[in-house]
């Protein structure tokens, strides 16, 4: 039961969607799956609900023509999980919908409203009480260099998807979409996830992107973790102390390799770990029954597992 008082607006246009949201506590309703949630639990709250699903425009996968995609926010989990484009251009992205609780949840939930729960960010930066409900899709985005695409009241905008996840939602602005770059040559991504047990949100959750040269070495390097970390974010110091390595299993057969060592297939799960230790701890959180070393350790884990299979796709 929802204890609280609110106006329910089903938007006929973008516009109007728009300049309802830029009214204080407007809050948009796509699949309801967080949001529904937070009003009957009272963790959150809304004097106004724009429901964005009238909005036939942001549903579907379109094909930009250079290669890449051009994807509604109104597209659902189970949607972007099965589209086979999706699954060429960014499985990473594919991977982590279909990662994300269970098949009502993605039947029913947004890759809009996944991206805007999963910040919970104030324009200031701070990080709401929501921050142990990181959501899965965040860290896909930011591996696949995705660009956000936005309407506010003052009009369209884009937005990369690290300014996202660094600064969250600019107040007022609904998420129209996202646009998915062209995977160039050898390029092959992958998710890995530590579910809660209970509520099948991300312990932690890693995404990958990866280009293996014709040579053998790794370059173009993303690792992108979410709920291990404040917020879902890239981690470049990891990134490059993994480029250019061409060692063995993650096994570890390859540990200790570095860059020029024997041609094989990704880092060793040893120098994926070693390339976390070297991480501070602060960078991950703590005070959710788990130590922030144990999840800069599970970091490491999921980041050689992902490694490994993205690699064994490419050619
Ligand atoms: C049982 C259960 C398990 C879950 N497990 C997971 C999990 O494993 N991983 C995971 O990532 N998530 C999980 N979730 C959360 C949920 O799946 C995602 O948050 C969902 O994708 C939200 O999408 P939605 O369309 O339902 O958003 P809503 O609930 O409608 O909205 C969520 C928030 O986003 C805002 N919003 C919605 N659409 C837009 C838009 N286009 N532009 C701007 N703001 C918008 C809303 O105002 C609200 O603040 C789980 C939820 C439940 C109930």
């Amino acid at each position: 039961m929802i204890l609280t008082d609110f106006d329910y607006v089903r938007a006929a246009t973008l516009d109007e969607a728009a300049a309802l949201l830029a009214e204080p506590g407007s809050r948009a309703l796509a699949g309801g799956q967080s949001l529904l949630v937070e009003l009957k639990t009272g963790e959150g709250t809304a004097a106004r609900l724009v429901d964005l699903r009238g909005l036939a425009g942001l549903r579907g996968v379109q094909e930009t023509g250079a290669g890449g995609l051009r994807v509604g926010a109104l597209t659902t989990l189970a949607e972007l999980a099965r589209d086979p484009r999706v699954r060429a251009v960014s499985p990473a992205l594919a991977e982590a919908a279909r990662a994300v609780g269970d098949p009502q949840v993605r039947h029913l939930g947004t890759l809009g409203g996944n991206l805007a729960a999963a910040t919970d960010i104030t324009p200031a930066g701070a990080v709401s009480g929501a921050r142990d409900k990181a959501t899965d899709l965040p860290a896909a985005v930011l591996a696949a260099d995705a660009t956000l695409r936005l309407a506010g009241a003052g009009g369209r905008t884009t937005m990369t998807a690290g300014d996202f996840a660094r600064d969250g939602l600019p107040t007022g602005c609904l998420i129209t979409g996202i646009d998915l770059p062209a995977p160039g040559p050898g390029e092959a991504g992958a998710f890995e996830k530590m579910p809660d047990r209970a509520s099948r949100y991300p312990v932690c959750a890693v995404a990958v992107r990866v280009v293996r040269e014709p040579g053998g070495g790794l370059t173009g390097l993303r690792v992108a973790v979410t709920g291990a970390t404040p917020r879902a974010t890239r981690l470049p110091a990891v990134e490059e102390l993994l480029t250019g390595t061409a060692a063995g299993t993650a096994q570890g057969a390859g540990a200790g390799a570095g860059p020029g060592a024997a041609l094989g297939t990704a880092p060793g799960t040893a120098q994926v770990l070693a390339a976390f230790r070297a991480q501070p701890e602060h960078l991950f959180v703590t005070g959710r029954g788990t130590s922030a070393e144990y999840l800069r350790h599970l970091s490491g884990v999921l980041t050689a597992r992902a490694l490994t299979r993205a690699t064994a796709t490419t050619t």
